[in-house]
């Protein structure tokens, strides 16, 4: 295993990620593992489960997951780690295959994590091994990987004395000309005018950040096209589309959340699930453009959370990354 040295973890009993509206598919066997125990923990077959396409999830009510009781899994609490869904008992855990060895990160959408609470990755090596034993879910990356392993000891070389924003943005300008990663070279040339692409970053993925709503969206995208008006009611915003774009441009005095996200991003090669080097140095290059919109209609944790949600737990999110490249060549 190699471990994440940005993450820390020790669960501080928040029950924050589990009134996230995620869709936790679990196991055919659980329903009726569980069944016996649903009316000791107030609910029924109806209320705890859903059955959709020819699956089951767990239930959700506006408060999250139904299973969460005085912001504690009553299932863990009450009948034990066992009966959690093996999603549950991943989280907030990422391992991935590497042909270097297993990569273990961990999701900033946890609190603990966010927060740095709690004790490095490398001391929890018995409950990853635990964890790895059921079968978890492991993200497999081995396309690219011999032709971006020198790409990645030339972008380490060179932050190591320039900043790692200038190494990216000459890596995005060389593989927007049509270089793959082994043609990369970070410490090479000087970096375009990255204002336009930022609103199609911005107009591709701060949606997926804020409430489902088809009218906000297409009120989005008009307002970082002309420049107009938006309101965003659930972060009472109510200003112009220019300055969401001004405000991606507009660094705080103070990012290191965002540098340390950047480094795990980075840690567990999220871009090598891209098919294209320009594609996969998007998802590196994205988060800061989001964060400076998001940190300053929220504050800096949520902003993070909602990036990682976006990008991290992102199913397809690679495909989302192969468009928006293909808008850029
Ligand atoms: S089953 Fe337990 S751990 Fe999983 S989402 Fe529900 S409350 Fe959270």
């Amino acid at each position: 295993m190699i471990f994440d040295p940005e993450i820390r973890y020790g669960c501080v009993r928040c029950g924050k990620s589990c009134s996230h509206d995620w869709d936790i598919w679990v196991h055919r066997d659980l329903p009726s593992r569980i069944a016996p125990h649903l009316a000791g923990l107030g609910l029924t077959s109806d209320t705890a489960f859903v059955q959709e396409e020819g699956r089951v999830r767990l239930a959700r009510d506006s408060h999250g997951c139904r299973f969460l009781q005085d912001n504690l899994c009553s299932l863990h609490c009450q009948l034990g780690v066992r009966y959690k869904p093996d999603f549950c008992r991943q989280y907030p855990w990422f391992f991935i295959d590497t042909p270097d060895g297993l990569r273990v990160s961990a999701s900033y959408t946890c609190t603990a994590v966010l927060q740095a609470e709690g004790p490095p990755l490398s001391d929890q090596r018995a409950e990853l091994e635990q964890c790895l034993d059921r079968n978890p879910a492991v993200a497999e990356i081995v396309a690219q990987w011999d032709e971006s392993r020198d790409f990645h000891r030339r972008f380490e070389e060179a932050v190591s004395s320039e900043l790692w924003a200038l190494c990216l943005l000459r890596c995005l300008e060389q593989a927007r000309s049509g270089r793959s990663w082994d043609a990369l070279e970070p410490s090479q040339g000087q970096p375009g005018d990255m204002s336009w692409p930022r609103r199609l970053v911005l107009g591709a993925l701060l949606k997926p950040c804020l409430d489902h709503d088809q009218r906000l969206w297409e009120e989005l995208d008009r307002a970082l096209e002309d420049g107009g008006e938006v309101k965003i009611p659930q972060f009472d915003y109510c200003g112009s589309g220019a300055q969401l774009l001004e405000w991606c441009g507009t660094p705080f005095e103070e990012e290191s959340e965002l540098e340390r996200y950047r480094r795990s991003l980075w840690f567990r090669r999220q871009h090598l699930l891209c098919d294209n080097a320009l594609a996969g140095l998007l998802v590196n290059w994205a988060p800061v453009p989001l964060y400076r919109v998001l940190a300053r209609l929220t504050d800096e944790h949520q902003a993070l959370a909602r990036i990682e949600m976006t990008i991290g737990h992102g199913r397809g999110i690679e495909r989302v990354f192969g468009l928006l490249s293909g808008c850029l060549f």
